[in-house]
């Protein structure tokens, strides 16, 4: 299975566990994943992840803890993340020996990718991004854009922020979820997410 199938699989059980729909790898330069993480804000469920139901439970830092002690002074390590790192998150990575990090898709409002060249000390760390495009940005994107329309109230202005960045994306899962083919109420099948979101 390759990084991302891995990591959409992870998603997925966030999601039906009532956490959010994120997760996140390290691997090695040849993409052999050394640790995965998901969001477990919300549920005890057994997973990979030590860290549950804290307001530090999130992907990349499930991950990290999840990195044997052996592999935590690599220099050559990747994270992937199916969304764009928070600033906790991104703090640790900047702590760690994580050089590079791939997102899926971006977080226009808790994403901090920007402080990388904002902020001197991060600066100098000398972190290089990828942001995926197509299919896997569009996949990343719906199973964060689900989480959120369970977990954040109607109206807030993240949902605003996310519309102004992937408007294509939103009109076609709002088009989804209205006609129940993608229903929020009911677990998700991550097979039948990429069906649906293949369809035009
Ligand atoms: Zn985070």
């Amino acid at each position: 299975m390759g990084i991302w199938e891995e990591l959409i699989s992870l998603a997925v059980e966030g999601y039906n566990a009532g956490s959010l729909g994120i997760s996140a790898a390290i691997a090695d330069q040849e993409g052999n994943i050394l640790a995965k993480g998901r969001n477990q804000l919300s549920d005890n469920l057994e997973s990979c992840n030590q860290i549950k139901m804290t307001s530090v439970a999130h992907a990349e830092i499930n991950a990290l803890h999840n990195l044997v002690p052996e592999r935590q002074r690599d220099q050559e390590l990747v994270l992937y993340t199916t969304v764009e790192p928070c600033p906790m998150c991104l703090g640790a990575v900047a702590m760690s020996q994580i050089r590079k990090i791939v997102v899926g898709s971006a977080d226009p409002y808790a994403g901090s990718i920007r402080l990388l060249k904002k902020d001197p000390y991060l600066t100098k760390k000398g972190i290089s991004t990828v942001f995926e495009q197509g299919r896997i940005e569009e996949v990343c994107f719906a199973l964060h854009y689900m989480s959120l329309k369970r977990y954040v109230r109607p109206g807030h202005v993240i949902f605003d922020q996310i519309k102004e960045r992937y408007p294509a994306y939103t009109k076609k899962l709002d088009k989804l979820f209205e006609s129940a083919e993608l229903p929020l109420d009911k677990p998700l099948d991550g097979l039948h997410l990429m069906k649906v979101l293949e369809q035009d």
